[in-house]
């Protein structure tokens, strides 16, 4: 029998799992039994979404892995007392929802909707869009988000450039990697997404220069995580024009405190944190299966790198 200890926050959350993850572990032949308060020695595994109740994970010395149910790690990759095994979320329902709303942002702004959808004094503006193959999009970060969302805009026929730190090959994309390539698709793009992780290398990477070294009067995109910007820069890029519009999903603080200027800025659309969520469903198969590899000796899918932070 194998135990397992559910952390996951608010009691809604394990809500949530408490029919799905036991259904998926079933399914993947594993006798195991959930719970929220396991003496710590005792436990196997632990399925984790960050939370207050447990920050130290040194008394579970028998734990084979922690299986966080987030994408972004970069609250546990400090965490010293977290030595066991680190999984991150890949979900395909993940992947899925970021697909949709990356797709939705960019065709916002490349069509020009706001314009027809608040238009007060009705008036004719008889100005179609480009075409998307005239609208050249930038994705930083080509991992399991940013692939597929590059992959979806290209697929619109959007040119699309992406960037990582190792040079990738996707058929359709033009990929880079480096400072070099980073520059380049900057200045080449009218539409910047940002999908990286948060780690020392990508934090304020948006600062004041990498922001003035975009397209002017360029569209930047943020559903990765708040402090891949540097927000004083960007807001200043926005009040000058450099930057026409901003749409962020993820804030340094969260909420987003409500005197923030962002919130009441007219060229920044702010969403709360609802770019994509982990879906419980698929999400319980991903969790089920890591523990079928970890007991059966396979190598876990999405290890995180301690080193690279992601
Ligand atoms: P992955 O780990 O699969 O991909 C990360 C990508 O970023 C990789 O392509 C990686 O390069 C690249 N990268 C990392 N560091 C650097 C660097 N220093 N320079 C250049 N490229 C770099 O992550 P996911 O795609 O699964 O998720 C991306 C992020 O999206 C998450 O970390 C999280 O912060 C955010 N997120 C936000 C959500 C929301 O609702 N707003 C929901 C889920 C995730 P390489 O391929 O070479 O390793």
């Amino acid at each position: 029998m194998i135990r397992i200890l559910f952390s996951g926050g608010p009691e809604d959350r394990w809500a949530t799992y408490s029919d799905v993850l036991p259904q998926a572990l079933e399914a993947a032949g594993i006798e195991a039994e959930i719970r929220q308060d396991w003496p710590p020695e005792q436990v196997d595994y632990i399925v984790y979404a960050p939370n207050e109740d447990l920050t130290d994970f040194s008394p579970y010395v028998n734990c084979k892995a922690v299986l966080n149910l987030w994408a972004g790690v970069e609250g546990l990759t400090k965490n010293d007392t977290l030595t066991q095994p680190l999984t991150r979320m890949v979900d395909r329902g993940l992947t899925e929802g970021m697909v949709e709303w990356v797709t939705g942002h960019v065709l916002r702004h490349h069509l020009g909707m706001d314009a027809h959808i608040v238009n007060p004094d009705h008036e004719w503006n008889w100005a179609p869009p480009p075409l998307a193959r005239k609208r050249p999009v930038t994705m930083l970060g080509l991992g399991e988000l940013g692939e597929a969302c590059a992959r979806s805009l290209a697929a619109l026929n959007f040119p699309v450039t992406g960037w990582s730190r190792s040079l990738k090959d996707i058929d359709g994309i033009t990929c880079v990697a480096g400072d070099d390539g980073l520059a380049g698709a900057l200045a080449a793009a009218e539409i910047v997404v940002l999908l990286l992780p948060l780690t020392p290398e990508t934090r304020n990477l948006m600062d004041a220069e990498r922001l003035a070294g975009m397209k002017r009067g360029a569209v930047l995109i943020n559903p990765g995580r708040g402090p891949l910007i540097d927000d004083d820069a960007l807001l200043a890029a926005l009040d000058d024009g450099q930057i026409a519009h901003a749409t962020l999903d993820v804030f340094r603080e969260e909420p987003l405190p409500r005197d923030h200027p962002y919130w009441a800025h007219p060229r920044v659309t702010v969403t709360p944190h609802i770019a994509s969520a982990t879906r419980p469903d698929t999400a319980a198969e991903v969790i089920a299966e890591n523990i079928r590899r970890a007991e059966a000796g396979e190598p876990l899918l999405y290890r995180v790198d301690r080193d690279a932070g992601y």
